[in-house]
């Protein structure tokens, strides 16, 4: 139908849009990237997450396909991590060094569900997942041991650095030529054309990647708020996801460099993109300081809500038509599925243009 180079307009610049101007600019097409924010992401889900790599965490709550297709972002994420830091000399901390659930005593039975439903929906993948006595526990995560007896390890988990990626993407794509057009809202999307304001814009191709914004493109597309808090804890030391399995508050910590740790996260069925709540920091601090004492001198550094784009099934779309990639879906495990998400949109996209 066409050949590259193509110049191809991609609106919403958050986790997708970034990766996928990125791939598209290293195929040798020229790339415009808009975003109604700027080139921080404050705007954005991807901006916002834990961005922890977690299929069997995830599985549990979600369709087996996510767990399938998150299994590709094991290997995907520290591959493409050293390329952009190859490209940019940017380092983004990441490790896929497992992630450890605990349980205080009085709440063991929400551990025993948790690991019944994995030998449930992962028989094959059990020798993945290892209870923990307090020593097994201690070995993995010292600090932890002080308060709890058991564990669960979940070795094929990890996490990334966030922010740092999405940096490490800006350069990348600034350095290959691409164009960032920062506050820049996108009105409307046909195949080829985009509209900025009152302008429309025409290129070969466009790709519509705004996450929650797209819902007048898909009607069906629902945000799932979800809030978070950052805190330094000078005095904890964890090297991995550690999530708390309690009855009512669900708590993970991903750690940062340095010391610092996301704390996460709600998820309620509402679209607010208001500030997150008294109730909801309270319920996740206090359930945080349960998990290590160490953490009552941290400081809160941040608080961010946003919203997890999701259609009706919890699934990820990928349609592409002359002209038109639309990208989405990708709820609470964005950072697991966009490495399969971003390789189906192109490997469809090569299709046409090739
Ligand atoms: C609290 C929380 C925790 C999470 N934790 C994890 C986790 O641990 N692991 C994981 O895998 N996933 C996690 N996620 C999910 C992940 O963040 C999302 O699935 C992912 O960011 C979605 O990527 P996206 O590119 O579709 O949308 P986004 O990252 O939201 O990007 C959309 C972009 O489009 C822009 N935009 C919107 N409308 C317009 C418009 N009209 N014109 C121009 N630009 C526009 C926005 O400004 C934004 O930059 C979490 C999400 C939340 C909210």
């Amino acid at each position: 139908m066409s050949t590259p180079p193509l110049h191809i307009g991609i609106a919403g610049a958050g986790l997708l849009g970034r990766l996928l101007a990125w791939k598209l600019l290293q195929q040798g097409h020229k790339v415009s990237l808009y975003d109604k924010g700027s080139r921080v992401g404050e705007g954005s889900a991807a901006r916002v997450a834990a961005s922890m790599l977690a299929p069997y965490t995830e599985v549990v709550h979600a369709e087996r396909q996510v767990f399938d297709w998150g299994l590709m972002a094991l290997g995907w994420w520290p591959e493409q991590l050293a390329r952009l830091n190859a490209e940019t000399g940017l380092t983004i901390d990441h490790a896929i060094n497992g992630s450890v659930a605990v349980a205080h005593e009085l709440d063991k039975s929400s551990m025993t569900h948790f690991y019944q439903s994995l030998k449930t929906l992962l028989p094959d993948r059990l020798q993945h997942v290892r209870q923990l006595d307090r020593q097994q526990l201690a070995a993995l995560e010292p600090e932890l041991a002080e308060g709890f007896q058991q564990g669960l390890y979940l070795a094929e988990e990890g996490y990334l650095d966030n922010w740092a990626l999405l940096s490490a993407l800006n350069a990348a794509i600034d350095r290959l030529g691409g164009e960032f057009v920062e506050y820049a809202e996108i009105h409307d999307i046909q195949p080829g054309q985009l509209s900025v304001g009152h302008e429309q814009r025409q290129f070969d191709w466009v790709v519509d990647s705004r996450g929650i914004g797209a819902k007048s493109a898909l009607p069906k597309l629902r945000g799932v708020r979800g809030e978070i808090l950052w805190v330094h804890a000078p005095e904890v030391q964890l090297s991995r996801p550690v999530r708390l399995m309690h009855p009512r508050y669900k708590l993970y910590i991903s750690p940062r460099p340095h010391r610092h740790y996301v704390i996460g996260a709600t998820e309620i069925e509402s679209e607010s993109m208001a500030p997150v709540t008294v109730r909801s920091s309270l319920e996740l601090l206090s359930a945080l300081y349960s998990v290590h004492s160490g953490f009552a001198e941290a400081k809160v550094e941040h608080s961010f809500a946003h919203c997890r784009p999701a259609m009706p099934d919890n699934l990820p779309v990928v349609e592409v038509q002359p002209g038109l990639i639309t990208v989405n879906g990708l709820y609470r495990h964005g950072y697991l599925l966009s490495p399969y998400v971003v390789e189906k949109a192109l490997a469809s996209f090569a299709d046409f243009v090739v």
